[in-house]
């Protein structure tokens, strides 16, 4: 027997990052004015700061864009979600048109098998004894 191995997880530092939203950016500009000895003088910004400021600024000028486009994207994925519903009814019918025959088959097979048989067999229903309701197949033919 073949040994599979399991894939190995990313390192942490292979791992991209989550797109930065404008509250990740302000949390990560107040995080650093906190911290940041320049920056806590309100009327001082080091380099780190104003970066983080311009950021910050950049991302909530975007914000209604990235909402609209998020949106668009859901509305998109209800859509193809619904569409798929739609088409399983018609998916599943045509696999058993498919199946339908060799499953016929295969049923006439193992009742053939053991007709004439005497005694009851464990696991297997003759049938004579099974109810007309299950001998119909999913077309609507009688086995
Ligand atoms: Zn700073």
């Amino acid at each position: 027997m073949k040994k599979v191995k399991a894939p190995l997880p990313k390192a942490l530092h292979q791992l991209t990052p989550a797109a930065p939203t404008a509250d990740t950016a302000h949390a990560a500009y107040i995080g650093h004015r906190s911290r940041c000895r320049a920056c806590t003088d309100p009327t001082k910004r080091c380099a780190d700061g104003l970066r983080l400021g311009a950021g910050y600024l950049e991302l909530l000028r975007q914000e209604p864009d990235r909402r609209a486009a998020q949106a668009l994207a859901e509305q998109e994925q209800r859509r193809a979600e619904r569409r798929q519903a739609r088409q399983q009814p018609k998916r599943r019918a045509a696999e058993w048109a498919d199946v339908d025959k060799a499953v016929k088959a295969a049923d006439t097979q193992r009742i053939e098998s053991v007709r004439g048989a005497r005694g009851p067999i464990f696991g297997l229903t003759l049938l004579e004894d099974t109810p007309a309701e299950l001998l119909k197949l999913p077309s609507g033919r009688v086995v």
